[in-house]
């Protein structure tokens, strides 16, 4: 165990988004802060980051956007002219390059780390009391304890296991191992259509793999706009992917080197034969060995630590962040506030978040992003509504890209013409409902949108044509009275 001081303004457990913040913002505030992570790399190095930026969202944003090059060579390169007849997948290669980016970018948040003089140290860390942490070191398990005023939880999470199909990290594998697979699998099962069995599909499949999704859920992406899940779902079906919906997975198992797969629909019970099987069934909060039970952490049924609207947990100068709480989904940029939040109410700040205006991305491509209430939700309350809707296919943008396919969706109060939400299914559309999400935090109005200019040629322009045509005035489509 490095030698540190035994007493800090700040300790921060957790080094992933949440906690990351967490420990910078309260530095710059001058609060001495710690952050006690035990993360290491396939090299046994210590890692900042945590799961997103090691095994979920950076590094499968980093490995898609590699397939998609794949894939565009193969399919798409012919079309503009350039013949590449000699396309050959280096797999290893391309895991070595995503790896080689999460170090990179592990390097230069510990880097930050020290600037801001956090002492990061690497152990496991177990809250035992509302004062003090007890952290155990790799090597020799020598367990030390540390005071501080203030505690912040940011723990995250981890993928849900499935009794029904249980991991051996070769055949049948969790989403973490889903990004480091020696070779593309010629058949390959999803167990969950959500999140991330979308996102590793729009990898696997894109290298080759024949590649089906077992969704329990009878609609797809149930928590999106219907319109964009039902465009999704067709985009998605015509690149190849085979969604299986109502198709609840009963059993998965090994033998001769594949895995056979039970899953039961509405006809009955199907048997599928695949080379692997990747369990894509949700995550849960890493709350069970977080604190001694004489602590008195107050966790829901769920493993959820309860915290109240200012992420106060129920002991006091105890905060948790991030997945950890039920306070908003599972998010980075949701953790990354709430870290920030915390450091500055314990600074004597308090700059509350607004989580009407989180925006949520699917890293597919094309991509889904979203902020605010679907046209559902706003119906089922009666709130009067306006929709304006732009497909890409007529965005001059979009055809030069080769990216026609999607749309942009923006719902207006019928009365005030305020923005209520922003729904696009696109190319690079988790950039542009920044946009959307900054119009919403200003509370500006569709004609707000409408009346700013946007470049063009820009993917932008189909934010401001879905503004134009909630007035029935888009300039690039046919009026519709
Ligand atoms: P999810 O809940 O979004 O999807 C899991 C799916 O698995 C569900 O639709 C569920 O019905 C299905 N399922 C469960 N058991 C099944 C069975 N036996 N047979 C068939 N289907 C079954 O969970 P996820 O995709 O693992 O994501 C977890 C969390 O992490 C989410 O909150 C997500 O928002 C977050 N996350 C976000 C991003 C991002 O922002 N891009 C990326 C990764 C994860």
């Amino acid at each position: 165990m490095p030698n540190k001081p035994s007493h800090y303004d700040v300790i921060v457990i957790g080094a992933g988004p949440a906690g990351f913040a967490s420990a910078i913002r309260c530095a710059q505030l001058g609060l001495k802060t710690a952050c006690i992570d035990d993360w290491r790399n396939k090299q046994g190095q210590s890692r900042l980051g945590g799961s997103h930026l090691n095994t979920g969202g950076v590094a499968s944003m980093t490995l898609l956007e590699s397939a998609k090059i794949y894939h565009q060579l193969n399919h798409e390169a012919a079309k503009h002219g350039i013949h590449a007849d000699a396309i050959s997948l280096d797999l290893p290669q391309m895991i070595a390059r995503k790896d080689k980016i999460i170090n990179e970018l592990g390097h230069k948040m510990a880097e930050l780390f020290t600037h801001h003089k956090i002492a990061h140290i690497q152990a496991k860390a177990k809250l035992l009391n509302a004062r003090q942490v007890a952290i155990t070191s790799g090597e020799g398990h020598a367990q030390t304890v540390l005071d501080a005023d203030h505690i912040i939880l940011a723990s995250g999470s981890t993928p849900i296991n499935l009794p029904c199909a249980p991991i051996d990290n070769e055949f049948i594998i969790d989403a973490i191992a889903a990004l480091n697979l020696h070779e593309v699998p010629k058949k390959l099962a999803i167990i969950g259509a959500g999140v991330v069995g979308l996102e590793l599909a729009s990898i696997w499949h894109r290298l080759g793999a024949d590649t089906i999704l077992l969704e329990a859920q009878e609609n797809f992406l149930s928590l999106l706009d219907q319109q964009i899940s039902g465009e999704a779902y067709r985009v998605f079906q015509q690149q190849g992917m085979d969604l299986r919906l109502g198709a609840r997975v009963i059993s998965a198992k090994k033998g001769n080197k594949k895995v056979t797969v039970e899953y039961q629909d509405q006809e009955g019970t199907h048997t599928l034969r695949v080379d692997k099987l990747i369990v894509a069934s949700g995550r849960k909060p890493n709350s069970g060995e977080l604190a001694a039970p004489e602590a008195d952490l107050l966790l829901d049924e769920n493993g959820y630590v309860y915290v109240d609207d200012n992420c106060r947990t129920n002991l006091p100068g105890v905060y948790a962040v991030g997945d950890l709480t039920l306070l908003g989904p599972m998010l980075a940029h949701k953790g990354i506030e709430e870290g920030v939040f915390v450091a500055e109410l314990i600074a004597g700040l308090h700059n509350p978040i607004n989580y009407d205006n989180l925006p949520s991305v699917i890293y597919t491509e094309p991509e889904i992003a979203w902020v605010g209430q679907t046209e559902q939700a706003l119906r089922a309350t009666r709130v009067p509504i306006k929709v304006g809707i732009f497909p890409l296919s007529a965005t001059v943008r979009a055809f030069a890209l080769g990216r026609t396919q999607g749309l942009v969706k923006i719902i207006a109060h019928a009365d005030n013409d305020k923005i209520l939400g922003v729904h696009i299914i696109g190319s690079q559309a988790s950039e542009l409902i920044a946009e959307a999400v900054l119009a919403m935090e200003f509370s500006a109005s569709s004609e707000d949108l409408a009346r700013t200019i946007h470049a063009r040629p820009t993917l932008s322009e189909s934010v401001h044509d879905a503004a134009l045509a909630l007035k029935e005035r888009a300039l690039h489509l046919p009026t519709v009275k």
